[in-house]
Formats: C-alpha cells, structure tokens, sequence
C-alpha cells in the first residue's frame, strides 16, 4: 500500500551512525521520500542520496538566509538541475526566539528563493514558525507564480490554514499532530480537505506519540497516518493512498 514521508532529513548526523540501516528500513515501508535541504551542505548532501526512490528538495531554512547570495543561488540552481530535485525548500520565516537572523534578511532570503523556485517551475516547501502575517503576505505576492507549494509541519490557526489552502498549497502535517497537547493543531486540521493533505516526519525530529522520544525515522510517518485517518474517520488505506497521491502531484513524481 503506498505511504509517502513528504519531508525528513536523512543528512543529518544524527543518521551518520546507521544512515544506510535506516534508509533500507524506510524503503521497506515506504512507496518514495523527499529530503529535505536546510542550507547548502545539507541540500548537497540531500542530492547525494537521491535514488529510485529518494528524492530531494534543495534550498536555505531562514536560520541560515544569511548565507543566501548570488553564489548560493547559483550553487542551489545546479544542484535543482539533479532530475531527482523535486522542489525549492525548506524556505521561510521563522520568528522564534531562538533565531537571530534579522527579520528583513530572512525576507530576502526568502523571496531570492521564491524568485528561482518560479525560475526553475519547482513547487516550494515552507517553513514558517510565528511568521504568519510575513509569510502570509510575500506566499500571497508569489502564489498565483509558483508551481504549487506546501505548509511543512503546519502549526496555525484555522484561518492560517484557511489561507494557504487559497493559495492552492498542500497542508502537512507532522509527529507534532498526534500530541495529546495539540488540540489547537487538530481544530485547524479540520479545515484541511483530504486532496490537500500531506504527511511527514521532518526526521530526525518530532517522532509520533506512539514513539515520542526517539530519535524520528521516515517510517514513523505511519503512525501519523494511522493517527489522522482515525481523526478524518476514513480508513488507514484510503489515508496513506490519498496523501501519497497528494505528495506525488506537488511534487511532479510518477509511480
Ligand atoms: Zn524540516
């Protein structure tokens, strides 16, 4: 039956250990995954890994827009020439505490991104954390441009999701969804119809409650899965089936 993790990061160290271990793992129980980029290194190490059934997305988390100049647009412009590079991202806003980058610079960051993402015809993935009016207002600007986009690890207000579903965007949810504390996440998670749906695990963080404090593995996107279909009332194949669909035509991959 077809399952998809629509965004994790087998790059990072925390798989330098067992990386080829958890690949195989997550292969076995899933259709295909997309890794994910958060800046330069990581969007070549994501490429890196692309296979028959591995894809990446290559571009700059707004941690690190500081580093996005005219040699990095470049460098992510050869490395989204792979045919296995399926999107710009992660790209975005981020008004967490913990991040010191400058909020104008995150912008430009952000938009430099946007502008190759409709250069190149690649959908976006999207990172926003408290940064919803700024995110909403430049994705506004860009929308009616880009090849589709998607919500990574939604975390919004009804309205938020009202928004980007305007925009035609996919919504995606993550491990986080199935905390017992998200109450807030899941009312806005009623406002997401199925054929706008996605599931992920931004591995290797935000493992599913039923394997909440382990280090996140792609596979593990099936307990959010299972977790969503018992929240939408429909079945676990009719979930799985639709959100690997979902993935597959954000993201331009024929089965
Ligand atoms: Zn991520």
């Amino acid at each position: 039956m077809p399952l998809v993790d629509s965004h994790c990061h087998l790059q990072d160290e925390k798989f330098d250990a067992d990386r080829a271990d958890v690949m195989a793992r997550s292969l076995d129980a899933l259709d295909w995954l997309v890794i994910i980029g958060d800046d330069l290194p990581t969007s070549r190490a994501g490429v890196a890994l692309v296979s028959d059934r591995i894809y990446a997305a290559v571009g700059v988390h707004p941690y690190y827009a500081a580093t996005v100049d005219d040699a990095c647009i470049d460098d992510l412009r050869t490395l989204a020439a792979n045919e296995r590079v399926v999107a710009i991202g992660e790209i975005g806003l981020d008004y967490f505490k913990y991040n010191d980058t400058p909020r104008d610079v995150q912008a430009v960051g952000f938009r430099r991104q946007l502008d190759l993402a409709v250069e190149l015809n690649l959908p976006v993935v999207i990172h926003n954390r408290e940064a919803f009016d700024d995110t909403a207002s430049i994705l506004e600007e860009y929308a009616p441009q880009l090849s589709g986009g998607v919500m990574h690890c939604f975390a919004g207000s009804t309205d938020f999701a009202e928004q980007v579903l305007s925009w035609g965007f996919y919504i995606s949810f993550a491990g986080n969804v199935t905390f017992p504390k998200a109450e807030d996440l899941r009312t806005a998670a009623r406002v997401v119809p199925m054929d706008r749906l996605l599931v992920e695990t931004d591995a290797p963080y935000l493992a599913p409650q039923a394997v909440r404090g382990k280090r996140c593995e792609p596979g593990y996107v099936r307990h959010t899965a299972e977790y969503l279909a018992e929240f939408y009332g429909v079945s676990y194949e009719d979930l799985s089936q639709r959100t690997a669909e979902n993935a597959a035509d954000l993201f331009n991959i024929s089965s």
